[in-house]
């Protein structure tokens, strides 16, 4: 397929209706991965209705992840569903909320550009809105633009972004935009039915403001049936076949399945009169056979954490150990474990343990204990970033003997801070602009653990922090032992430490999670999930299993 030029682009607009939840994320991804399927290059954006300028200081017990890009925006965590989707990477451009929006245009009103107009939110704030949605065609070759919108129709928030959504398709044109709207079907237990009305209001609310959608996916429990779909055609004036079912899965990485079954594909492709080769998706369906033959073989992981209540908050950490699971043939079961109240047994029956990312001084010390227990129990470990930097604490205070080790972020006064600021970082602390973020080189070192796990002399992985392993007492750590498989190239900066003589202790400064695919895991999972259904299974059976039979190493 030729190169697609900017102006062939075409935009697929996905606004929701009824309730917040209904999986928009993961519907806009879903297609996307269908049209990636027939052959298209794809680049799906979010946009959010909330003034917040990016999700980077939100609390994630709200919000869920910060998913972090290669280029180091702090983004939504539905770019973590389109990655996944679509394998392709996102960017800065790939999100951006109402609160970013008006900063640029406050910015310039500031600067005098706008010569003493008026500023207003029709044109200002709806152009500056176009102009971020038309920039993704304009900076890449893509085929197609999917523009997920935040929030619900209806809600005051999000109409500019409807509005600019409007006024491009007036632009541009049924060639070149299409809308689609997710919407709720529910199933009324005493009346024995489903009911259409909540998607006739959200339609019309939706073209109240201008915009006639060109298909609906109806969310649903089971899948809808004729009279059902005929209803809402001819409420929502849209043809038969442009009413989508999208009912519930086990699974979501099912849905582009079952969004094929129902003809997403050649309806978008014929709305825009585009003819494309048959869908290549052997190998999703082979990663859902997979998936569905690895449920009887169990591995549990305790994943210890502040954010407890919230899996959103863990999304791509608990997404990447599924897809190392599914490459050994196992299902991974996350306990969420609180480290504000740990204890040993809390981490009973554990096959591995996760501390992931976090900022703060709550529950340190239970991830502190969680990692002493890990590593003397021969619990195979996976730390990732402050997962790391706790198991560099644990291991200076009970191996090296420095009492009350600790990070500088955490205790400003310990005796031995093992993870610290950098010298120059400190300078400029008081700016605060000193995370490190997006990818960055790591090197691995010969002989390693985690130059085998990667076979590969250098990565390229994305980061989220500001303290790093202090320099001035790395030497007494690695003379008791621990090793740093990966640094920075010129080694200033510790990337992953590991133990020896252990089934499985590698923990990264990095975030590995971000870089997992469905069909091609991240080897520090796949490796560590490995470690943890070796674990599973001497434990359930008495006489060791055959492992199940792993795919090709493909990463
Ligand atoms: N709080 C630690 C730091 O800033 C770790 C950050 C993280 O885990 N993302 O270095």
């Amino acid at each position: 397929m030729s190169q697609p030029k900017p102006g062939d682009t075409r935009f697929l607009f996905v606004t929701g209706g009824v309730v917040s939840s209904l999986g928009k994320g993961i519907a806009a991804a879903s297609i996307g991965r269908l049209l990636v399927s027939r052959g298209f290059r794809v680049q799906l954006q979010k946009l959010d209705p909330y003034i917040n300028v990016d999700p980077g200081t939100m609390s994630p017990f709200q919000h869920g992840e910060v998913f972090v890009t290669e280029d180091g925006a702090e983004t939504d965590l539905d770019l973590g569903h389109y990655e996944r989707f679509t394998d392709e990477n996102t960017s800065r451009a790939s999100n951006f909320t109402a609160g970013g929006v008006y900063n640029s245009v406050i910015r310039r009103e500031r600067r005098g550009d706008y010569l003493g107009a008026t500023v207003q939110v029709i044109p200002h704030i709806t152009d500056e809105i176009k102009n971020r949605i038309l920039i993704v065609a304009e900076s890449q070759a893509v085929d197609f633009v999917i523009t997920e919108i935040g929030g619900t129709v209806g809600d005051i928030e999000s109409l500019p972004f409807l509005e600019a959504i409007r006024q491009l398709y007036t632009d541009l044109g049924p060639e070149r935009c299409m809308f689609i709207h997710l919407t709720l079907v529910p199933y009324i237990g005493h009346a024995g039915e489903m009911k259409t009305k909540p998607t006739q209001h959200s339609v019309n609310e939706l073209r109240r403001i201008g915009v006639q959608p060109h298909a609906l996916l109806c969310r649903s429990e089971q899948g809808l049936d004729r009279d059902i779909r005929r209803k809402i055609a001819l409420f929502a004036s849209v043809p038969e076949e442009a009413v989508v079912s999208a009912r519930d899965v086990d699974n979501t990485y099912k849905v582009p399945l079952v969004f094929r079954a129902e003809g997403m594909d050649d309806l978008i492709l014929d709305h825009f009169k585009i003819e494309a080769d048959t869908p290549a998706l052997g190998d999703w369906e082979e990663l859902i056979k997979r998936a569905d033959a690895s449920r009887e073989h169990k591995v549990k992981i305790a994943l210890v954490g502040k954010y407890v209540q919230l899996e959103d908050a863990y999304k791509s950490v608990i997404e990447a150990l599924a897809h190392g699971g599914w490459h050994h043939g196992v299902d991974v079961e996350v306990e969420l474990v609180s480290s504000e109240d740990l204890s040993e047994e809390g981490l009973e029956g554990a096959d591995g343990i996760l501390i992931p990312g976090g900022f703060g001084e709550r529950g340190i010390e239970g991830k502190v204990e969680a990692a002493r227990i890990a590593r003397e129990r021969e619990i195979p470990y996976l730390g990732i970033c402050l997962g790391m930097q706790i198991a560099v604490v644990e291991f200076a205070r009970h191996v090296c003997g420095m009492e009350g080790a600790n990070s500088a972020e955490f205790d400003p006064e310990t005796p031995f801070p093992v993870v610290d600021l950098l010298p120059e970082q400190k300078e400029v602390s008081d700016l605060g602009g000193t995370m490190r973020l997006g990818a960055d080189p790591v090197k691995l070192h010969e002989g390693t653990r985690a130059r085998e796990i990667f076979d590969e002399a250098v990565i390229y992985k994305r980061h989220r922090h500001r303290y790093e392993v202090n320099n001035q007492l790395r030497r007494r750590l690695e003379d008791e032992g621990l090793v740093c498989g990966g640094t920075s190239p010129d080694e200033r900066l510790v990337e992953i430490v590991e133990l020896p003589d252990h089934p499985f202790f590698v923990a990264s400064q990095f975030h590995p999670e971000f870089n997992s695919r469905p069909t091609r895991p991240e080897p520090l999972f796949r490796d560590f999930v490995g470690a943890a259904a070796e674990r599973a299974a001497a434990r359930t059976e008495p006489e060791p299993a055959e492992p199940a039979p792993a795919p090709e190493r493909t990463a």
